[in-house]
């Protein structure tokens, strides 16, 4: 099989991400923060010490101030949920997943809150931060913006929006679900107020695991309520945070198989995954738009402007029939259809197609993108 659906999630995951999993389940099979015997406490150091991981890499500014999740769109729902109030106005682009369109949404739809959509000018960034000023008004309250569509890589000018929200007053999210362990995603430099990631993507953790790090004081509402192990007396939630915002018995096999995904960046280093993966998506490219009946979306992609994630198109076929031709008569894994991104689709005309979507990882070699390449070749001769 050859897999390059690395978008949806990573796979292969490193073996000692595997190996991580199967000792955690192993030797950290108590629940942490919920005892003081050995087994307890030693749990809790583990889950200490992957959230330390995470906070050096992604320079928060204390291990309090890391959540882990079940994925990043629990991550978002915690800040779009925990944040607005009624009255709010919260400002997205037309890149956005419906992980960031659908509870705000479902928050319209019950006449709490609005947003607007702010259009992304791919390859003009002036353009872009332009219409996310345009879209400010003075209710707006949250700025939410992916790093990069997961769909067409287009990567947005975060640090420039980012920084135009604090001009104004205004709290900003990163959804770094497509780009944390490929970009630079620094909570530090950048000042973000809060940051979502996947754990399961680019970070290459186990399916069920996700981080909100969070980068002000500002006070969440919690999106659920449970134990915490700690203020047991006291019916509210804890003040302080991670408690505050982690009730229930933590995914303990997938925080350590996390922590170690992202010693596997580490040690690859972020830069050289990034480079590998952007060569083999130019490369496809080139071929590609040499190739007759493909459409492109996007000009040659450089890693300056985007994400090493392309989707294509065959003249007069279903982007549904591309991939099951690609299983089946190649073992190839590709995802159709709309990525749950359709707004991202509707700003490139394909919201009635849905595309073809090829996302390398660290793991996806030359040889794969070759076998690809027959394969579509192969698939236009033959319809
Ligand atoms: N945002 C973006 C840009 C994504 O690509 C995804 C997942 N494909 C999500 C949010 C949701 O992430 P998760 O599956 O971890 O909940």
């Amino acid at each position: 099989m050859i897999y390059l659906d690395n978008a949806a999630t990573t796979s292969p995951k490193p073996d000692t991400v595997v190996r991580e999993v199967d000792r955690a389940l192993r030797l950290y099979s108590a629940n942490p923060g919920r005892g003081g015997h050995t087994p307890s406490v030693t749990t809790a150091k583990a889950v200490y010490n992957v959230r330390k991981s995470v906070k050096d890499f992604f320079h928060v500014k204390s291990e309090e101030d890391v959540i882990f999740t079940s994925g990043c769109t629990q991550a978002l729902n915690i800040v779009i949920k925990g944040t607005l109030k009624r009255g709010d106005h919260v400002v997205i682009s037309s890149m956005e997943h419906n992980a960031v369109l659908r509870p705000l949404h479902q928050l319209k739809e019950q006449g709490k809150i609005n947003y607007t959509i702010a259009d992304v000018v791919a390859g003009d960034n002036d353009a872009t931060v332009n219409a996310f000023r345009n879209a400010i008004n003075e209710h707006t309250r949250m700025i939410i913006c992916t790093h990069a569509s997961n769909v067409f890589g287009v990567r947005l000018p975060v640090e420039r929006i980012c920084a135009l929200a604090h001009n104004y007053g205004i709290l900003f999210c990163l959804d770094a679900a497509q780009s944390a362990g490929i970009f630079d995603v620094n909570l530090s430099d950048n000042g973000y107020d809060y940051v979502c990631c996947a754990g399961h993507k680019s970070l290459y953790g186990p399916m069920g695991t996700g981080l909100l790090l969070l980068g002000n004081d500002i006070r969440l509402e919690p999106l659920t309520a449970g134990g915490t192990g700690s203020d047991s007396a006291n019916p509210l939630m804890p003040e302080y945070y991670p408690d505050r915002l982690e009730s229930g018995t933590l995914n303990i096999p997938g925080i350590c198989g996390l922590g170690t995904g992202i010693r596997f960046v580490n040690t690859r280093g972020r830069e050289n995954i990034a480079r590998h993966e952007m060569r083999l998506v130019q490369h496809l490219y080139r071929e590609l738009s040499r190739t007759d009946k493909v459409m492109l979306y996007t000009p040659a992609p450089e890693i300056d402007e985007y994400a090493p994630v392309l989707s294509f198109n065959i003249e007069g076929s279903d982007s549904e029939a591309v991939s099951a031709f690609l299983n089946r008569r190649y073992g190839i894994a590709v995802r159709a259809g709309l990525h749950c991104a359709p707004l991202a689709h509707k700003a490139f005309g394909t919201l009635e197609s849905g595309a073809v979507r090829i996302a390398p990882s660290a793991f996806s070699t030359e040889r794969d993108i070759e076998i690809l390449l027959k394969a579509v070749k192969n698939f236009i001769h033959t319809t």
